[in-house]
């Protein structure tokens, strides 16, 4: 089909003109001035005077049309770019290139413009395709770590003292305390946040615990890819996935005791390691606040590890409290930047520790210090009161393995008091 030719109309003020006269005017336009120029032709009208210029028709298809494309008189400033095209029929604008509007304008041509949403439409298809193939991706991640349910047969010991610990959550999430609105699930199960996601991601990877797969999808993607716990817990998306045909605290209270009888110094290790966390979460309380940075690093792990040797949960704390005084008034006074006083009160922490133990005198304490502003950790009570039988001596004494009886059985342990 031949493409189709459109004559443009001549301006109402230029019509008076003849074509030769026109043709005179448009090629003047751009050496002479304006104002000479509407005399002499006598036209009523001063600026954009060129917008009145019929365009040319030039020898270029309009690629929608197939109509052959007009090309307009550009305003002088333009001229070295030539003017733009147009077509007649759908008005598709081809801007000269590198001038103003080619660098900044789009074509609004109805044509164009439902090009422009075919694509966007494409891309919000393949975006929500992506998503959903993500959304599968972790949901047959999750369906293939997640097994069927398991008995305490297949749990180690430790993996049962974080049981016991997840079910005293669970028993606290339907008791009274509940139901305050700030309540979190979960959120006293330790006495530090890391050792809580310990506990959670190893009830995970040994099937104790498996993910109900109908929950929110950001929720799975926050714990698989930032390592966010928090999420999960909140969603109450958990399930326990043990299978007990009696009272599962109970006979994994049992089966916990059962195991230290053969394994003593196990009862040990876990004293430590449960004043480990509680000396850490007490000074990076305090730490904070006094608005000093936490301090949670190696170090400090190691600090506290090697005091418990010497020292009780308790008294550590009571040096930790004394510390913490001198660090408040350095702050106070500004004698160095906020994260060396916070070293400075771990290395504190030892050299008054330190001087104690070379020197041989004896913190006296009452009980957990009073400033100690968090409740117990549902984990010192499973392990200080129902696992080890110790309770408060667990923060009052040093960990040892003299103190803790386990080979006995409580009949034993009533007739020796
Ligand atoms: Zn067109
Ligand atoms: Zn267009």
């Amino acid at each position: 089909m031949d493409t189709e030719k459109i004559e443009p109309v001549v301006h109402p003020k230029l019509q008076h003109l003849s074509k030769e006269s026109r043709n005179d005017l448009y090629n003047r336009f751009y050496k002479e001035k304006n104002s000479a120029l509407i005399i002499e032709f006598g036209i009523k009208e001063n600026s954009n005077l060129h917008r009145l210029f019929e365009p040319k028709i030039i020898e270029e298809a309009c690629e929608y049309c197939n109509v052959f494309m007009w090309k307009l008189y550009p305003s002088k400033s333009e001229q070295k770019y030539g003017g733009k095209k147009i077509c007649p029929k759908c008005e598709h604008t081809i801007y000269p290139e590198k001038s103003f509007s080619w660098n900044t304008q789009t074509c609004t041509c109805n044509n164009c413009e439902r090009i422009r949403l075919e694509e966007i439409r494409k891309e919000q298809d393949e975006n929500e395709r992506r998503r959903l193939d993500e959304h599968q991706k972790i949901i047959n991640k999750l369906t293939s770590q997640q097994g069927d349910p398991i008995t305490l047969k297949d749990l180690e010991y430790y993996d049962m003292i974080c049981l016991l610990a997840y079910l005293k959550g669970v028993e606290e999430l339907s008791s009274e305390v509940s139901r305050f609105h700030f309540f979190r699930p979960f959120s006293n199960l330790t006495p530090t946040d890391s050792l809580k996601t310990d506990i959670f991601k190893l009830l995970l990877k040994k099937n104790a615990l498996r993910i109900n797969l109908e929950v929110d999808i950001d929720v799975y993607q926050d714990f698989i890819e930032k390592d966010n716990l928090d999420a999960l817990i909140d969603s109450q998306s958990l399930q326990l996935n043990v299978v007990s045909n009696r009272e599962l605290y109970s006979e994994c209270l049992e089966s916990v005791k059962n195991e230290l009888i053969k394994a003593p110094n196990n009862g040990y290790l876990l004293w430590k390691r449960i004043g480990l966390h509680e000396c850490m979460e007490y000074l990076n309380v305090e730490l904070a606040s006094i608005d000093l940075p936490a301090r949670l690093g190696a170090v400090t792990v190691q600090l506290f590890e090697e005091l418990l040797q010497y020292y009780s949960v308790s008294q550590l704390n009571k040096i930790t409290l004394r510390v913490i005084e001198r660090a408040a008034k350095d702050k106070l006074s500004r004698v160095s930047y906020d994260k060396q006083i916070a070293n400075n009160t771990v290395a504190g922490i030892r050299s008054y520790a330190n001087k104690g133990i070379v020197e041989g005198w004896y913190i006296t304490f009452d009980g957990i210090p009073k400033k100690y502003r968090k409740e117990q950790s549902l984990i010192s009570k499973v392990v200080f009161n129902d696992v080890l039988n110790i309770k408060d001596e667990g923060y009052l004494k040093s960990p040892n393995i003299e103190d803790l009886e386990i080979d006995k059985s409580d009949d034993e342990r009533i007739r020796s008091v």
